[in-house]
């Protein structure tokens, strides 16, 4: 370990580990530390991902995929079906994360970065207004690691942009908290993603079985922060007690994702990438895809400063300037949308789904089925159209 880095990246999920492999790729001396010993374990997350926007990072591999996926069914609190299927070749995988997670960080490596392990930042190190680098412990020693920018890709717990000064504070309606259970010894269809929505099922979110092969699936759900005093995993037990009584469940996680819209992402010698900046959506809770592109472009500004000696806000704004620009509409839309949804009641969600039931989708996206809904239900979803 250098005493010094151009960049240093706290966090080796995807935000972090684009991070690094980009930033290696433009020379940059390159530090990516991760507190966990094994790099993706645990997972917390069901794993989902749209073909698509993972071709824009990564070639797919049959080492880390473990379902390819052709559509969704959609299931009302009443029980009325909606399926979206496949249109061509781009629709989903799930992951298997671990496996993953660990290839994005070998080849940051593989492209010049450093990376260590069970190594935690635990504060940042600031001179005259600046973010100089990271206060670290490594199995009980500390140290300091200079550095001339730092990014922030420590998740949804994120302390990094705390530390430096950043708001990052969710409201309870702003995070969804989550469990799932790996279920195997379960009849799935491993072609298809579910999602059951309800408020019985989980108030404020939904439920989702993503298949993981063909007797083995993610099968998680998320709640509103602000609508119950229950904890997921009640929730969960009912909903698979009903669902799979026979199944067996053979890892537990649980974990928050945050429904907003991020807010300030730099500052003097820092950028906050990913979760640590609130980039999932908020619609359906996706977070992998918005953390790879931050990750990207943050390097690649990083770049830019570092090679001009200037890290100042000024600077890495562009950074704010360019994940506005690509991710931006989205994740205001998706907030906007959400906001609407979660006013519905369960019987106005069995209307909507009675009103599709059986069309064609001509869009196989979250919005493509707003789209449709919204033109077939303008009163009560009145409010959507301004957004599609
Ligand atoms: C239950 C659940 C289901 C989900 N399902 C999906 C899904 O199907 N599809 C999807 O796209 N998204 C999903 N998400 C969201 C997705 O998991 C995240 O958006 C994504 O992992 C964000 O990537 P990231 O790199 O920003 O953060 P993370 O993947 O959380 O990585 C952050 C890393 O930083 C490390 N770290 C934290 N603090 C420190 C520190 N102080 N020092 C060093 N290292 C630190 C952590 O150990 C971790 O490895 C789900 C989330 C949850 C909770």
């Amino acid at each position: 370990m250098k005493d010094h880095y151009d960049v240093i990246i706290v966090g080796a999920g995807p935000a972090g580990s684009i991070a690094a492999k980009t930033a290696a790729e433009h020379d940059l001396e390159t530090l990516l530390i991760e507190k966990r010993a094994e790099i993706g374990n645990p997972v917390r997350c069901a794993e989902g991902v749209g073909k698509e926007g993972l071709k824009q990072f990564i070639k797919p591999d049959k080492r880390w995929i473990a379902a390819d996926v052709k559509g969704a069914r959609i299931y009302s609190p009443g029980g009325i079906k909606i399926e979206m299927s496949e249109f061509g070749p781009e629709v989903g995988y799930v992951l298997e994360r671990k496996i993953f997670d660990r290839e994005l960080a070998k080849q940051a490596a593989k492209a010049g970065a450093e990376v260590m392990v069970r190594t935690r930042a635990i504060a940042l190190i600031k001179e005259d207004g600046f973010i100089r680098g990271v206060k670290a412990e490594n199995i009980g020693d500390s140290f300091d690691i200079q550095a001339d920018v730092v990014i922030g890709a420590d998740g949804v717990e994120s302390k990094v942009g705390r530390w430096a000064g950043i708001n990052t504070t969710l409201k309870p309606k702003d995070i969804e908290t989550c469990a799932q259970f790996l279920m195997t010894d379960i009849d799935v269809d491993s072609e298809y993603c579910e999602f059951y929505i309800g408020n019985q099922i989980a108030p404020g979110g939904y439920a989702w079985v993503f298949p993981k092969g063909k007797k083995e699936a993610n099968v998680g759900l998320g709640i509103s922060g602000s609508r119950t005093k229950l904890h997921p995993i009640d929730y969960l037990k009912r909903f698979v007690e009903r669902k799979y009584p026979e199944g067996k469940t053979i890892e537990i996680i649980v974990g928050g994702v945050p429904v907003t819209v991020p807010n300030k992402t730099t500052t003097n010698g820092l950028m906050l990438v990913g979760d640590a900046a609130r980039m999932s959506d908020s619609l359906t809770g996706g977070g992998i895809i918005h953390a790879m592109k931050s990750g990207k472009i943050a390097a690649e500004v990083a770049s830019i400063a570092v090679k001009a000696g200037d890290p100042s806000v000024e600077s890495l704004n562009e950074y704010e300037r360019r994940w506005i620009l690509e991710i931006g509409p989205t994740l205001q839309k998706s907030y906007k949308a959400k906001e609407l949804l979660l006013k519905l009641n369960d019987a106005e969600w069995d209307s909507l789904a009675a009103s599709i039931r059986g069309i064609n989708f001509e869009e196989l996206t979250a919005f493509g089925l707003l789209k449709e809904l919204a033109l077939r239900n303008p009163k009560l979803l009145w409010g959507l159209r301004s957004l599609l």
